[in-house]
């Protein structure tokens, strides 16, 4: 009888425990098969089931391997396209994100320092909620399938088996995100940007292998290299001055010298 009654309560005080622990945060499996994690803001009185590390992700891999060749076509992305910075509900505040070093992390609105980028993160949920474009709720991380976000992350454990469903089912969101964000009917440049599209992100979701994402490349290689040869451009180019400067004055000395020995020279001969 006592024992029944101690099982009773213990059983009460677990199910209380489940239902506080379970209205602050919910862990929930995505159609992407990642884990996305759910703010029940309460306290605001909305909810955001949006992941915004994975968001981030997404953005990076958008701005790194897609937005040079946009650029470079001059090509005005429709806001209808879900890759458009507008559809992304964290990337006002992630504007706001000043990167002082790597111990610190400043808030651009209320200018308020953090020690990581995590704790910036939790600031902005807490404090900023309402910096959140919500008005058009449209989650980033919800292509993560399509544009390789393990990839850009770096997260090493992608090396999982190929699961066949889930490559086509990605490839299916990423020839769609094409379609819709670079319509081939819209002029030669659309069409230029559709083709690199499939080639850059969608080829390798296939479980036969051979096609590795990103094959035409992207903004960081290139302004590395960039960064690189101009500050080796910048470093020599003193010293390469600083060597003709020093040669032409040797040389000048050279040439006074000698025009002092022909003067002499010329001096002794009519005796
Ligand atoms: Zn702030």
């Amino acid at each position: 009888m006592e024992r029944t009654r101690i099982v009773a309560s213990i059983l009460l005080l677990l199910s209380l425990y489940f239902q506080l622990s379970s209205s602050n945060e919910v862990f929930e499996e995505s159609a992407g098969s990642s884990f996305r994690r759910i703010n029940d803001a309460q306290d605001h009185g909305r909810e955001v089931h949006c992941s915004r590390e994975r968001s981030r992700a997404a953005w990076k891999a958008i701005d790194e391997y897609l937005m040079p060749f946009v650029e470079q076509e001059g090509f005005q992305i429709s806001s209808k396209c879900k890759l458009h910075p507008d559809n992304d509900l964290f990337r006002n505040q992630e504007r706001l994100k000043i990167h002082v070093d790597d111990n610190e992390w400043q808030c651009g609105y209320c200018k308020k320092s953090f020690s990581a980028e995590k704790y910036l993160d939790q600031h902005f949920d807490t404090r900023h909620y309402d910096l959140l474009n919500i008005s058009h709720s449209k989650c980033l991380a919800d292509l993560c399938g399509a544009l390789h976000c393990d990839l850009v992350t770096d997260s090493k454990s992608h090396k999982n088996k190929c699961n066949p469903a889930a490559a086509a089912r990605n490839r299916h969101l990423c020839e769609s995100l094409a379609d819709s964000c670079f319509p081939v009917n819209q002029g030669p440049a659309a069409g230029r940007l559709h083709e690199l599209f499939l080639r850059q992100f969608c080829d390798a979701h296939a479980c036969s292998g051979g096609t590795k994402p990103f094959s035409r490349g992207g903004r960081k290689q290139t302004s590395v290299f960039y960064l690189a040869s101009s500050i080796l451009i910048m470093m020599l180019l003193p010293v390469f001055y600083l060597i003709v400067y020093l040669h032409q004055r040797e040389f000048r000395k050279g040439t006074q010298e000698l025009k002092r020995i022909s003067q002499h020279g010329r001096k002794a001969k009519p005796s």
